[in-house]
């Protein structure tokens, strides 16, 4: 079967589309035909060695959505045919098949397209934690999403105002705030231009913001802090680099701040996601947003792709005609 395959790690080059026998799923797991392959900041990470966990050589990728091909021994819960999207896989999601954990496979309803699939597994599951397993927002508090246009922040915003919060979302292009209005948000504002925190201040009547969700802490994290209400709480999802901090507002505030990592999730925390996730795509509240689709053999495009600014939803890699 076609795969990337990544032998060294480095720049977006290594990323090589090459053939590796088709896998066999072991005990618990399940074989997945891809149809799509969500691309994801961390994937880059990864390529680029800064990320533990890559033994090489190996194929990038853990999200993924498809149809179930085989299953391994021991799996009864799941059906042959049955369409699906991963929070995980074992032999890499960037090929024309893989081995999934059945744990991490997940059924994708009838009205939800492939593509849209592959932007579940970390986008959507890493939005739900943020903000209900650690920031715990409720409805009818103030949500800023620093960030809203990409693959976290779309999946953010539809599951707060599915939810009853009154959302505020940032991008820095024309093409991202119509995107973030559309899906959802009451109010967009501008992350580049100088003045969005007044802005912010005046749209919640001087008392600021519940909740932030911050995709980019290490530009972002020090004026957040003076943008939350009382008991306020931003999660950084986000980070690439360091920033220096006024830890009185904190104090002020009685504000937190809560560090999230989507990997350090429970099986449990993680069932309740994926269950929530379910419910909000079959009622359509949750409506995956892919702006680009891209043959498997441009990964590294892809990867160039998904770090540089104007994200407008999801990337995804397809298989078929590469
Ligand atoms: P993405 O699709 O590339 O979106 C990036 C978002 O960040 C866009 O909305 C972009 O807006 C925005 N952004 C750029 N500069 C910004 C700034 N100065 N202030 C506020 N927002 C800014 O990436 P993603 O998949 O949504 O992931 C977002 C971040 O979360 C990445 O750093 C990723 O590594 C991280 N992440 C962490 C976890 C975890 O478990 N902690 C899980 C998933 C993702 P414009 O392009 O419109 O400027």
């Amino acid at each position: 079967m076609k795969s990337i395959r990544v032998t060294q790690p480095g720049g977006p080059e290594v990323l090589k589309l090459g053939e590796v026998p088709k896998p066999s799923p072991g005990p618990g797991q399940v074989l997945i035909e891809v149809r799509a392959i969500g691309v994801n900041p961390v994937d880059t990470y990864i390529r680029s060695g800064n990320y533990p966990n890559a033994t090489l050589p190996y194929t990038p990728g853990r999200d993924c959505a498809g149809i179930i091909q085989e299953l391994g021994e021991g799996v009864h819960e799941m059906k042959v045919g049955a369409r699906v999207y991963t929070s995980g896989t074992v032999t890499g999601a960037y090929a024309e098949f893989a081995s999934a954990e059945a744990k991490t496979v997940h059924a994708l309803p009838e009205n939800i397209s492939f593509a849209q699939g592959a932007a579940l597994g970390i986008p959507y599951a890493t939005a739900y934690r943020a903000l209900f397993q650690k920031a715990k927002a409720r409805a009818g508090e103030w949500l800023l999403v620093h960030g809203a246009s990409g693959g976290v922040g779309t999946a953010a915003v539809q599951l707060a105002r599915a939810a009853g919060l009154n959302v505020i979302g940032t991008t820095s292009t024309a093409e991202g705030e119509k995107l973030v209005r559309e899906n959802g948000a009451h109010y967009v504002l501008n992350h580049s231009s100088a003045n969005y925190s007044e802005e912010l201040m005046r749209l919640t009547a001087g008392r600021g913001v519940d909740v932030i969700l911050e995709m980019l802490a290490n530009v972002n994290l020090a004026k957040d802090l003076t943008l939350l209400a009382k008991f306020g709480r931003v999660v950084v999802i986000g980070s690439r680099g360091k920033i220096e901090i006024n830890p009185r507002d904190t104090m002020a505030r009685d504000a937190s701040i809560h560090g999230m990592m989507l990997f350090s999730a429970s099986d449990e925390d993680l069932k309740s996601i994926h269950s929530a996730l379910f419910a909000g795509l079959e009622n359509g509240t949750l409506r995956p947003i892919v702006g680009k689709e891209m043959p498997l053999a441009e990964a590294s495009k892809a990867h160039v792709a998904v770090l540089e600014p104007g994200a407008y939803g999801k990337i995804v890699l397809v298989p078929q005609g590469s």
